[in-house]
């Protein structure tokens, strides 16, 4: 009698037995996916294609990452051209006409808009500025609100919890932040070399200026003739630090870096870089604190 009486509840009020399904986030990167979880809690399902390990612009357009866009409500990129090489491909091959796409380079300060006529000539990677902009913790919170906004759109009944989300994602990023700073300070000014333009806008946020970069342009390896001149202006002005992103060959920068006299600092460049950085502000102690134990 009384399983009758529960079947019969069910069938009348099937959402009162069954949790609402979450909602399927994709994202294009590790950053976007740890900050899309930090929001939506558990009302989210969040799968990120790159992994906080591999280099975003090169990624491989499996059919596997096709079948999870073909599932997503959502779909977050970094956009200015970072995934061209590979999410057309992947959204394309998706078919699904119920995904919502997000870049969330729109609301961001872009550093290196190229002045003139946007081209990839001879191969440039950053044709609409740089886009590694997740790498400056002030980005965190305009990139958050934008996923709470767009999480609240396509779910009304979780807004008031995305929201909650929200402004603990953020006084908790604001408060670390502080912290991060203070440990950065002795540091500002400091002369830095890079392998990719990848560092700027954390190089901005942090005061580390970036004197010249191994790879000539974003993308190309260097001519011997830009490293030999790098390695002399390395060794004129003393430079310390030459940063690399884990997922970097280290062969050729380490080789410049022992020639100069500086040292190699190699940096993991998303969430997911390094074993134990699992959120967004894990990223940046991981970053901070490797930064000022190399520049001290
Ligand atoms: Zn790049």
């Amino acid at each position: 009698m009384t399983a009758v009486f529960c079947l019969i509840i069910l069938l009348l009020f099937p959402r009162l037995s069954l949790p609402a399904e979450p909602l399927f986030v994709v994202t294009t990167t590790a950053d976007l996916a740890a900050i899309a979880k930090s929001i939506g809690g558990e009302r989210v399902k969040v799968e990120s294609i790159a992994k906080g390990f591999q280099d975003p612009h090169y990624v491989e357009a499996k059919p596997s990452y096709m079948r999870l866009i073909n599932q997503a409500r959502l779909l977050l990129h970094a956009g200015l051209q970072l995934e061209v090489g590979w999410l057309p491909l992947l959204v394309q091959g998706a078919r699904n006409p119920n995904l919502v796409s997000v870049n969330l380079s729109e609301g961001i300060n872009v550093l290196e808009i190229p002045h003139g006529p946007i081209t990839r000539a001879q191969g440039d990677i950053h044709p609409e500025g740089n886009p590694h902009y997740w790498l400056d913790p002030r980005n965190g919170p305009i990139m958050a609100r934008r996923i709470g906004r767009q999480l609240a759109a396509l779910s009304p009944a979780d807004s008031a919890y995305f929201d909650k989300n929200l402004k603990s994602f953020e006084a908790d990023l604001n408060r670390r932040r502080q912290r991060w700073e203070e440990l950065m300070a002795p540091f500002r000014g400091a002369q830095v070399v890079a392998y990719h333009k990848q560092w700027e806008y954390l190089a901005q946020w942090s005061g580390l200026s970036i004197l010249d970069y191994v790879e000539d342009k974003p993308g190309i390896p260097p001519s011997p003739k830009h490293l030999a001149n790098l390695i002399r202006t390395m060794q004129q002005r003393k430079i310390k630090a030459l940063l690399v992103a884990n997922f970097t060959n280290p062969s050729l920068p380490q080789s410049a870096a022992e020639r100069a006299g500086a040292k190699m600092v190699v940096l993991p460049a998303s969430v997911g870089g390094e074993k134990g950085i699992e959120t967004y502000t894990e990223l940046f102690e991981w970053i901070t604190g490797r930064l000022a134990e190399a520049l001290k």
